[in-house]
């Protein structure tokens, strides 16, 4: 039988997948695998991307899971490393050359932002130009000669600004220039950017993928010649490898992704509405919301919404913002999202240590900028948590 929706390919490994009927496939914790004899270790070798060699290539326990979110990405293949991050620095080198020009996103993830501007740009003299992403002319415009690469974060972090995926595909592909996007936000759930035409797809599986808080991955999907590419170049030789004990909790957290996302979602939504009808709040950054600037373009590109947002409080006293940001109780403060756990953090925090006033004001941040990740809590009792702390300001 052909598994053709999301929640069985994620639940279900196939009869007797496993070996002795095990439901949970056990954790191949082992550093290498043997071979039989002289001419199978020369034939295991001539396919090292998909051959069992050395756990710093593949492993069955890391093979389990690549294979579940290439399927659910609608990809060929998928590789995972010890990190977003990992993921992240590997997919760019692979689409740069030395003196090459790159395109990306100005509100990117912060560390993406750093590993390209303080890192690659100096090391490779690499030139960049970050556009807002929300006009397609931006793109047309900022294309060289020697543009290689456009990084997208779609919607992207902080304020949550949508890309027009198709339409930026439809124009680097016929220019030989590589697409990567950031997919983390909407999950492989309700953003399929492989369909769209973009080439690589990465997830910071610490978020949604794993969504319990207990792991920190990192996905890259795409065709077998991109990844089988990456395998050999940027995944071995850098050597970010995901441990088969983490992509087992992986594939634990698979089983529940669909559910989990449908939830976050339905959470979100609720919250959102209730923030952005709140008398003490200016503004709530949501792209499910229909008065998002890109609800439509929302629409049109996404299944869904993830449940990470920020809205602006109304005061700018930090006395009173900090009251608000103390006093809530079942939002903890942390910086990660896309646990069970809600989350709150404020941008400020980290901005007012690397700026100074003028270069924080520039920024068009706000002290009352505040940052939440909806959990599994119940979303009334989030409400009711944030209501109370609203009171206190
Ligand atoms: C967290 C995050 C990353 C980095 O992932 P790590 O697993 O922490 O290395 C990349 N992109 C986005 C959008 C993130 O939120």
């Amino acid at each position: 039988m052909k598994k053709t929706s999301i929640e069985t390919i994620l639940s279900h490994d196939g009869k007797n997948a496993h070996s002795k009927g095990a439901v949970v496939p056990p954790i191949y914790q082992n550093s290498l695998f043997t071979m039989e004899s002289w001419d199978d270790a020369d034939k295991t070798f001539d396919d090292r991307v998909n051959n069992y060699i050395y756990t710093r290539g593949n492993n069955p326990s890391v093979r389990i899971v690549e294979d579940k979110l290439a399927e659910v990405s609608g990809g060929e293949s998928a590789k995972l490393f010890a990190s977003g991050m990992g993921a992240i620095s590997a997919s760019i080198l692979s689409c740069i050359k030395k003196e090459c020009h790159v395109i990306a996103i100005k509100n990117i993830y912060g560390p993406t932002n750093n590993l390209l501007e303080s890192y690659i740009k100096p090391k490779f003299d690499i030139e960049t130009t970050y556009v807002s992403g929300t006009n397609i002319q931006e793109f047309k415009d900022s294309i060289q000669e020697n543009t290689t690469l456009i990084y997208l974060e779609s919607p992207s972090s902080v304020i949550f600004n949508l890309q027009d995926i198709e339409a930026i595909v439809h124009i680097a592909k016929p220019k030989g220039i590589k697409t990567i996007i950031d997919n983390t936000w909407a999950s492989p759930i309700f953003q399929k950017p492989l369909a769209m035409g973009v080439d690589l797809e990465i997830h910071s599986c610490s978020k949604y993928i794993g969504g319990h808080s207990d792991v920190i991955a990192g996905v890259v999907i795409g065709s077998k010649k991109d990844i089988s590419s990456l395998f050999t170049k940027e995944f071995e030789l850098i050597g970010a490898k995901m441990a088969p004990f983490e992509a087992w909790l992986l594939l634990r957290s698979l089983r529940t992704l669909k559910i989990r996302m449908d939830q976050h979602q339905k959470s979100a939504l609720t919250i959102a509405c209730f923030l952005e009808n709140h008398p003490k709040i200016e503004k709530v950054n949501y792209p499910g919301l229909e008065s998002f600037p890109q609800y439509e373009l929302g629409k049109k590109q996404m299944s869904g919404y993830g449940g990470l947002m920020s809205f602006r409080l109304k005061t700018n006293d930090l006395v009173k913002v900090k009251a608000f940001f103390n006093e809530l109780d079942l939002f903890q403060i942390g910086v990660s999202w896309g646990g069970h756990e809600s989350l709150i953090y404020a941008p400020a925090i980290s901005y007012l240590k690397e700026l100074n006033k003028e270069q924080f004001e520039g920024m068009g941040i706000s002290l009352g900028d505040m940052r939440i990740s909806i959990g599994l809590e119940n979303a009334q009792d989030l409400i009711d948590d944030l209501n109370q702390s609203l009171a206190l300001i």
